[in-house]
């Protein structure tokens, strides 16, 4: 099983990939991260990506593709990656399609976890109670949160026309939410 997940800045995304993970053995490869250790151990591509990471842009959709193929190429990870960060955009999306068929493999399913934008709010605000810069946080978290929504907007109607598409309630307890996506997953 090979899946994606989509969640905006703060709506526990990363909770959720790590139980997924751990309950169905598969690996999370989050492009960020990927690109970011490139970084960190200062390869080639790492030293000509650094500035376009650091400015927050997104790196070019053929750096990303390598870097993706290198994963689904490898036998190890065959049918049991959760792709994270990507797809950032249609032509991602079709290039995954692409790179997927030609190893023998498909997307089985597509998460949404979806979290209102008050209760990402309110979440900073209980966060940032004893800092002075609440009110900082807070306008940082909202554009940060529109410009995700505004960004995968077309990701994820693609992967709905696909019908691989399920929206997650994040705004509940986070086992209510595990037992959903849990009772999703037997059913594929
Ligand atoms: P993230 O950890 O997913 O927020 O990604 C951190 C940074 O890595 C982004 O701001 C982009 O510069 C780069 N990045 C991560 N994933 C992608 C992607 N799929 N396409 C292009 N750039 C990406």
């Amino acid at each position: 099983m090979n899946l994606i997940i989509f969640g905006p800045p703060g709506a526990g995304k990363g909770t959720q990939a790590d139980f997924i993970v751990n309950k169905y053995d598969l690996y999370q490869l989050s492009t960020g991260e990927v690109l970011r250790n490139e970084i960190k151990n200062k390869t080639d591509l790492g030293n000509e990506i650094s500035s376009i990471i650091n400015s927050g842009s997104l790196v070019s959709d053929n750096i990303v593709k390598k870097l993706v193929e290198i994963f689904i190429s490898d036998k190890r990870y065959k049918d049991r990656l959760i792709f994270d960060g990507y797809p950032r955009n249609l032509i991602q999306a079709e290039t995954l399609q692409e790179l997927l068929n030609k190893y023998g493999q498909k997307i089985d399913l597509v998460l949404k976890l979806s979290v209102s934008l008050e209760t990402i709010k309110k979440r900073i605000l209980e966060r940032s109670t004893l800092e002075k810069r609440a009110d900082d946080s807070e306008q940082i978290a909202i554009k940060r949160y529109k410009t995700y929504e505004k960004s995968t907007e077309p990701v994820i109607e693609y992967y709905k026309k696909l019908n691989l598409l399920k929206v997650i309630d994040g705004e509940r307890p986070i086992e209510l939410i595990n037992k959903e996506i849990s009772d999703i997953i037997s059913l594929i």
